[in-house]
């Protein structure tokens, strides 16, 4: 596996996390993923997601 990476940062309540990220970053050397994933990391942050709050409706 390479070392290509995407941090997504996300509320640690959230329930679709890749989709309600609030922003995501790249890190890593590599300039593309390889074919072996995965390469997205999530980093959970204190608080509550709005987007799901607003679908607990
Ligand atoms: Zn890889
Ligand atoms: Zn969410």
């Amino acid at each position: 596996m390479c070392d290509f990476i995407i941090y997504y940062y996300v509320r640690r309540n959230c329930r679709l996390p890749e989709a309600h990220a609030q922003f995501a970053s790249r890190g890593g050397g590599s300039m593309k993923p390889c074919s072996s994933g995965p390469h997205k990391r999530f980093l959970y942050e204190p608080g509550e997601c709005a987007l799901c709050m607003g679908r607990m409706l």
